[in-house]
């Protein structure tokens, strides 16, 4: 059946057709005692009783076999009336014929209702199946887009390790974690490692990396290792996720009132042979970020991190061991002498001065002897400390017993003798107490530099201790300077 619009447009159409018709033959009856031939009004009113038809499939098309039979049977009432009228009986063949016309409806009705329940039928089932389809394309995608997230995080993964594996240096791995926290965990601010410190039972920041997101405050809260956070996730072993630190029963609402700038928080553990070398966190200054499935992944990472971390920490403690005096913490003499020959072969490239102080504590026996050999070791320690503070930038090595040798890249000879002036002025002014005594001393320096003196690495030491020397033949406690 067509739509109500079409329906309606069938009913008025079929009622005014039945009215025009009926006027028509009204008309044509009432012209019948006139002159003009009644046969040519018979075949007129026939001829507009066959127009019926049109009314009756008009009805037929508006509310089919009822609608059909209600215009049929109005029509049978005006041949009736005709055939009254006119006297003319055969117009009783109209009734059979409306009845024929409504039979013929009904038979292609039904016919095209069989067709169109067939069609119907047809059409859920193909709709059943493409329900179907749809049900299963959708968890097809979702078993898909499952497993492609799955393979991207081994992927990355086996990246992350392939990438640990390239480097043994502590800070390229703590940065390269650091980085791989936030591609892992995209919601996190910042992510941070922190490792135990040798001979030291405090934490330190290794590296630490934030996102376009992270507030500046966060900053603060970067700079800080050994937190409640960390002492919570050393102590018990365990990962720790934090919703919102300043709601979490776990910790002191006092302590964490300090850390107000980060509010969601997670971090795990970073352990070694059962020993927690330090802890990886991730954070972010909204509330309830994180879930347990991020919680899980980084301690995926910690745990991939955690034997190059700790294979690099024993590499560089080794190499610390190997190449730092075990008293000063200043270079050894040979490492001294590797670095001199690499700042030699540098600045013959890049024509940039080089230049060497050589350092020799004055009457240095003496104070061994009054004081004993534990104050001279703490004499050479300060020493060795004022030294390293004042040539930040500079290469600093224990040549022997009491003597130390600076290298200062890029330094010319003017420039080396007045910082040599300055360590040799802040050495006689400084002062320590051994045995309730106040002690002080002094130091004299001998400086030569490349390319005013030499152009060789072996003669330009060779020409710094010649200069010490003359300090200490000149009365000591000075700085001199190689002179041609
Ligand atoms: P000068 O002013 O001429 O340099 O006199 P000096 O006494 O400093 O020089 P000398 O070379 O005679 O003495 C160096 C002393 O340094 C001898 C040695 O006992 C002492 N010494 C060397 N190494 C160490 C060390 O590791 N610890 C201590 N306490 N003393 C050391
Ligand atoms: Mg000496
Ligand atoms: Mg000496």
């Amino acid at each position: 059946m067509g739509s109500r619009a079409e329906r309606q447009t069938s009913l008025i159409l079929a009622v005014v057709a039945s009215v025009v018709l009926t006027c028509l033959i009204v008309n044509f009856l009432s012209l019948l005692r006139k002159t003009i031939s009644p046969e040519i009004y018979l075949i007129r009113c026939a001829v507009a009783c066959a127009a019926f038809t049109l009314p009756i499939c008009g009805g037929w098309m508006a509310f089919r076999l009822g609608g059909g039979i209600v215009f049929a049977v109005f029509a049978t009432v005006v041949v009736i009336f005709v055939q009254t009228i006119a006297s003319a009986a055969l117009f009783l063949w109209f009734p059979v014929v409306y009845s024929l016309t409504c039979f013929l409806l009904y038979q292609v009705d039904s016919y095209y209702e069989n067709q169109t329940s067939a069609v119907a039928v047809d059409r859920e089932k193909m709709q059943n199946k493409i329900n179907d389809l749809s049900v299963s394309y959708k968890s097809k995608g979702q078993a898909i887009s499952t497993q492609f997230e799955k393979y991207s995080q081994y992927y990355n993964f086996r990246r992350l390790a392939e990438k640990l594996a390239t480097t043994i240096s502590v800070a390229e791995l703590s940065q390269m974690i650091v980085d791989s926290c936030l591609d892992f965990v995209p919601l996190g601010d910042f992510a941070r490692v922190a490792l135990a410190q040798e001979q030291q039972d405090q934490l330190a920041i290794q590296a630490v990396r934030r996102s376009i997101r992270a507030a500046r405050t966060v900053q603060q809260h970067l700079d800080q290792a050994g937190d409640l956070f960390d002492f919570w996730v050393i102590k018990n072993r365990r990962r720790l996720i934090v919703g919102d630190t300043q709601q979490d029963f776990r910790f002191d609402a006092f302590e964490t009132a300090n850390v107000k700038e980060v509010r969601s928080i997670i971090s795990t553990p970073i352990t070694h042979e059962g020993r927690v070398i330090g802890t990886l966190r991730v954070g972010s200054s909204k509330t309830k970020v994180f879930s347990n499935d991020d919680l899980r992944l980084l301690d995926t990472i910690s745990v991939l991190a955690s034997s190059a971390l700790s294979n690099a920490m024993l590499y560089e403690q080794t190499e610390n061991l190997a190449i730092r005096d075990s008293l000063t913490g200043v270079f050894v003499r040979r490492y001294f002498f590797e670095r001199l020959k690499d700042e030699h072969r540098r600045t013959l490239i890049t024509k940039r001065p080089l230049s060497v102080l050589m350092c020799d504590l004055d009457h240095f026996k003496e104070c061994n002897d009054r004081y004993g050999h534990g104050a001279g070791d703490l004499m050479l320690i300060r020493f060795a400390e004022i030294l390293r503070e004042n040539f930040q930038g500079g290469i600093v090595g224990r040549y022997g017993g009491e003597e130390f040798s600076v290298l200062i890249p890029e330094a010319t000879k003017e420039e080396a003798v007045r910082r040599a002036q300055v360590i040799c002025k802040r050495i006689r002014e400084d002062s320590f107490e051994i045995r309730r005594e106040r002690i002080s001393m002094t130091v004299s320096i001998g400086v030569s530099s490349i390319p005013e003196d030499t152009l060789d690495h072996e003669q330009l030491i060779a020409l710094a201790d010649k200069a010490l020397y003359q300090a200490k033949r000149e009365g000591r406690n000075r700085v001199c300077s190689h002179t041609a």
